[in-house]
């Protein structure tokens, strides 16, 4: 049996709340950060849903245990989160084309027969607030800085959801964006994935419509930093996207919203992929409005 609380943020806690309250959790290590339990708590609360989301800091090999001991007591779901979003795929019974094709799992659910199903939403919470845009944004140039995980998600996504002509991949390691852009050749059949190096990708920003930065640089607690240091390369008509949620609006948004384009914070993406993985533990959409302010 896993003993997750053994290593956990809450330990000495039970792992499970008194039934009948169901259980929705949070994998990964470490945990403290993160802003799900807020998220979800407050959504099954406004909802009255009798649910609990509990953050379990599990380690390396306490992965396979843990979703063990979820499956005997029918939890809810669960959120999976650095360092395991890998480790899981192979001890799922079905994976969705999404986590398949990007490689990697952060949601759990129970199908009605006991199947245990890995998902990744990353993609979906990541489209959600450029749905708007999708007819402008189909048939354009688009670049993404870096190319790690989350670079996948948003890879996947553009190519799924919207029709771009060109999608350029730039990292400091050009190798590690070629490896990205190989693994998505089914996607891309008419070839628009390109990797290059952050260094050269300064035409590819200038063109872009869309530019995501998917690296940590601006993050907290060092907001001083930007991926892209050529601010005079932003213009209107473009929208600049950061996945970093912290600080809300990086110094990579505020030059870009300072040159006329268009932005969108991580913030937005992380209460999309919630609302996302919400919806498929309750049948029930997350109410947006209440997540926000309980996350202002
Ligand atoms: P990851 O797998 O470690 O990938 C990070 C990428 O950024 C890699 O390509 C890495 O290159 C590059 N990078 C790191 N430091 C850099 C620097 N100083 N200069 C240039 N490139 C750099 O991490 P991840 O899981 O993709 O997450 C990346 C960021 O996205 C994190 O800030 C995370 O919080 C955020 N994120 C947000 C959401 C959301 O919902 N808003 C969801 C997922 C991720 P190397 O491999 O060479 O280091």
């Amino acid at each position: 049996m896993a003993t997750p609380a053994a290593k956990g943020e809450r330990s000495g806690a039970p792992l499970f709340p008194a039934p009948p309250t169901r259980l929705a959790v949070l994998l990964g290590d470490p945990v403290a950060h993160s802003l799900s339990p807020r998220i979800h708590n407050a959504a099954f609360r406004a909802l009255g849903i009798d649910a609990e989301y509990r953050a379990w800091r599990v380690a390396p090999d306490g992965v396979a245990d843990a979703i063990a001991t979820l499956r005997a007591h029918h939890a809810l779901g669960a959120n999976v989160t650095i360092p395991h979003k890998r480790a899981v795929l192979g001890l799922v019974d079905r994976l969705t084309p999404a986590a398949s094709a990007i490689g990697a799992v952060n949601t759990l659910r129970v199908e009605s027969e006991g199947t245990l199903v890995g998902d990744n939403t990353d993609a979906d919470g990541f489209a959600l607030p450029l749905l708007d845009q999708a007819e402008s944004l189909a048939g354009t140039t688009m670049t993404i800085l870096g190319a790690g995980g989350a670079a996948r998600a948003v890879v996947y996504a553009l190519l799924t959801r919207f029709g771009p002509e060109r999608v350029v991949v730039a990292a400091r390691r050009l190798e590690q964006a070629r490896r990205l852009i190989a693994s998505f050749s089914d996607l891309d059949p008419n070839g628009g994935l390109e990797a290059t190096t952050l260094d050269a990708a300064r035409e590819a920003v200038r063109e872009s419509a869309l530019v995501v930065n998917t690296t940590p640089v601006g993050m907290t607690p060092r907001p001083d930093g930007t991926p892209w240091p050529h601010a005079e390369d932003f213009h209107p008509g473009q929208t600049v996207y950061d996945l970093v949620y912290a600080p809300e609006e990086t110094r990579l948004l505020r030059e870009a919203s300072a040159r006329g384009a268009r932005t969108v914070g991580g913030l937005a993406m992380l209460i999309g992929q919630a609302a996302v993985a919400f919806e498929s533990w309750t049948g029930q959409a997350m109410p947006l409005d209440v997540v926000r302010d309980a996350l202002a």
